[in-house]
């Protein structure tokens, strides 16, 4: 039985915590907040809740798989998942919406068909193909595995070529690929705003980003009922039932290391607690400081996710009315300036007209009765590097985000009748808040092939030995089921060892 020491209890590294203390090990968790989940919180106020992370989950299996290999209940029986149907609505630039259904690919062509004209269904249904084909050739490697020394592999992108004329040629951007192979302003804003979701710009993002849109619209979107803060309860109940040990309120300062091997943590109050292994669930500036990682200069971000510069706005509404019987679920409201939008996330600005994405989940615990609804608008936001974003988002920046706020309500008026009359009360959440829960003002994206490399997260292993990374910034990336995997990883790699191939 080894002493393991996790750092932070996000998603990931309770994954990895439960995990362990299934293989036997004995495993606590050094939580700096009072609370676990990290960036899966709850907001809760005058009987209205929200969702202050995601809103819905993705890639169910990954949790499914931790409660089967943690347990005897499995995930269903823990918590209530119903898959949300249609999956979203799209209201585009020139007034256009169209909905589409969950995980029924037939069904999304036809919606596409009907909404856009004949034909902008089958060119997405042909451009579905080539991701599928994307997927296929890097979920195993990419997702599955751990992350190997060498990663030239990953470093082409695996998106097909497209034969141009009488040359076979990439696409470099996820841009260019809904310009050359959409040729629809709104399919290609459909295709962007995927990207965008996962705070990838899709001006630079890799062709391969073209995985995301094929993950949800093939796996579906599930909505946990209670709000995904649920899922987070019940990870930490599992862990728990598997005697994992939280020690909530305390922040873990440094790793401490011996003859090239780490042998313990540093507490906030300098105490050290020993370890066999660390898994550091966070991204712990001590680690870059202490160079056990590289790092590029003061204010820049670890080289691993360079890319990863973009956080979330999410504006809590509490709305006076019931929600009405044919509500949807999500829409998604595609800013009527996308050059600006994306103008502004790669100059860090906010943009006039942002991309919202509106969740009306209708959960009546959610709200205080049947006459009032909880709606939460987040749009992505530029969040600068590392941990240097107060300039962004400090105190003095006030004004600037509460007229932000004014025009992501604005945009979402179109996804909720009679907003403005509405309207009770909201809050306004920046990436400020996200840098109190989970230490970091970015929200990291999942790890893609492409870009030459720079979207890979950190290998699982550290370069010192006994120490591991999970969660959002490490393998295979950000996004709740992402992190569930990096989990399972990092459990691997501790219990089977560096051999250990990726589960099965
Ligand atoms: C606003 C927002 C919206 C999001 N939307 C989506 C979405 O739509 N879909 C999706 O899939 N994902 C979304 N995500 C991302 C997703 O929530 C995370 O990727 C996922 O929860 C995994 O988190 P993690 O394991 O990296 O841990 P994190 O959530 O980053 O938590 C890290 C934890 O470590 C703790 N910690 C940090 N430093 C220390 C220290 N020194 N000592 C002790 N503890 C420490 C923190 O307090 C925190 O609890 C969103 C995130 C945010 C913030």
């Amino acid at each position: 039985m080894a002493r393991i020491v996790v750092i932070g209890a996000g998603m990931g590294a309770m994954a990895a915590a439960a995990r362990l203390a299934v293989a036997g090990h004995r495993v606590t968790v050094y939580e700096r907040a009072e609370t676990y989940g990290g960036a899966v919180g709850r907001f809760e106020r005058d009987g209205f809740a929200f969702d202050t992370g995601p809103g819905l989950l993705h890639l169910p299996a990954v949790y499914r798989d931790l409660f089967v290999k943690t347990g005897k209940e499995p995930l269903e029986r823990c918590v209530e998942l119903t898959q949300v149907d249609p999956a979203s609505r799209h209201v585009f630039a020139d007034g256009t919406a169209v909905s589409l259904p969950n995980a029924s690919r037939a069904g999304v062509v036809s919606a596409l068909d009907a909404a856009l004209g004949a034909g902008a269904g089958t060119r997405w249904g042909e451009f579905l193909n080539r991701a599928r084909d994307a997927w296929d050739r890097s979920r195993r490697p990419l997702l599955e595995e751990p992350l190997p020394g060498d990663v030239t592999r990953f470093a082409r992108d695996p998106y097909p070529a497209l034969k141009t004329g009488l040359l076979r040629r990439s696409a470099t951007t996820l841009a260019e690929v809904g310009r050359r192979e959409l040729r629809d302003p709104r399919l290609a804003a459909l295709l962007e705003s995927h990207a965008l979701a996962y705070g990838f710009d899709p001006a630079t993002a890799p062709a391969a980003a073209a995985v995301l849109p094929y993950m949800e619209q093939t796996f579906g979107s599930w909505y946990v009922s209670g709000g995904v803060r649920a899922l987070a309860d019940a990870v930490y109940e599992r862990c728990l039932e598997r005697k994992v040990e939280f020690v909530l309120g305390t922040e873990v300062t440094g790793v401490v290391a011996e003859d090239g091997r780490v042998t313990g943590v540093e507490l906030a109050g300098r105490e050290v607690v020993e370890a066999d292994h660390v898994v550091a669930g966070a991204p712990l500036p001590a680690l870059y400081r202490d160079q056990v990682l590289e790092w590029d200069s003061q204010e820049e971000w670890p080289r691993h996710q360079r890319g990863v510069r973009t956080g979330r706005v999410t504006v809590c509404l509490a709305l006076r009315g019931a929600r009405e019987a044919d509500a949807v679920h999500r829409t998604v409201v595609h800013s009527a300036g996308r050059e600006d939008e994306l103008d502004a996330l790669a100059r860090g600005r906010l943009c006039d007209r942002p991309t919202v994405v509106v969740l009306r989940p209708g959960d009546e615990r959610l709200r205080p009765d049947a006459d009032h609804e909880s709606v939460t608008v987040t749009a992505t936001v530029p969040a600068g590097g590392a941990w240097a974003s107060e300039n962004l988002w400090g105190v003095a920046q006030t004004a600037a985000v509460e007229a932000f706020a004014d025009r992501m309500v604005e945009a979402a008026a179109a996804a909720v009748p009679g907003l403005r009359e509405r309207l009770l009360w909201r809050v306004v959440r920046t990436p400020a808040d996200t840098f109190r829960d989970t230490g970091v003002f970015q929200v990291p994206g999942p790890a893609l092939a492409g870009a030459r490399g720079s979207l890979l997260p950190a290998a699982n292993a550290a370069p010192l030995g006994g120490l591991y990374f999970a969660g959002g910034w490490a393998h295979p990336g950000g996004g709740l089921a992402h992190a569930g995997m990096s989990g399972a990883l990092v459990a691997g790699l501790i219990v089977e060892g560096a051999d250990f191939r990726g589960s099965q």
